[in-house]
């Protein structure tokens, strides 16, 4: 199997990337269907102390994922952008890494920049 590293790499490229494609304004379906997606993704990553951690974060009652909530984290592509790159910090800080730049997200995401 990956080691954690790796994995996490390429499954944040996996999770940044569909989080810009995201529809601008999303319908309720496809709010649903993502909350739907990251619920199981949190069962089935297989790094089980990192998928524990990530079920605790999406708990939390600012980072719930509520479908059909007014300006709420699955409103949009910039709304759920934002979700993800708060998700990723919280990763980032219990490793000692350092913050990325929500503000940038766009640039490093979607309209690309070389890493
Ligand atoms: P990564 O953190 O993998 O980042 C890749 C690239 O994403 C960076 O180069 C940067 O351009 C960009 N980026 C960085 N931060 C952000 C951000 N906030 N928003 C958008 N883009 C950003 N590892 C553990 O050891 N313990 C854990 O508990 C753990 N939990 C994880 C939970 C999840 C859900 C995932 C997907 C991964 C987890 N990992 C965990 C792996 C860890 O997050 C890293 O992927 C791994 O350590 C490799 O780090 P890296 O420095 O190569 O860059």
């Amino acid at each position: 199997p990956p080691d954690v590293e790796t994995l996490g790499r390429s499954t944040w490229t996996l999770l940044h990337t569909i989080a810009a494609t995201y529809p601008t304004t999303a319908p309720m379906e496809k709010q649903t269907e993502m909350k739907t997606f990251i619920n199981i993704f949190s069962r089935v990553y297989p790094c089980w102390v990192c998928a524990e951690d990530f079920q605790r974060w999406i708990e939390l009652p600012e980072n719930r994922l509520l479908p059909g909530r007014q300006g709420g984290h699955l409103s949009g592509r910039a709304s759920f952008g934002q979700w993800m790159c708060g998700a990723h910090n919280e990763v980032n800080r219990k490793l000692g890494k350092r913050e990325f730049d929500c503000r940038r997200y766009e640039e490093r995401w979607r309209t690309g920049w070389a890493d």
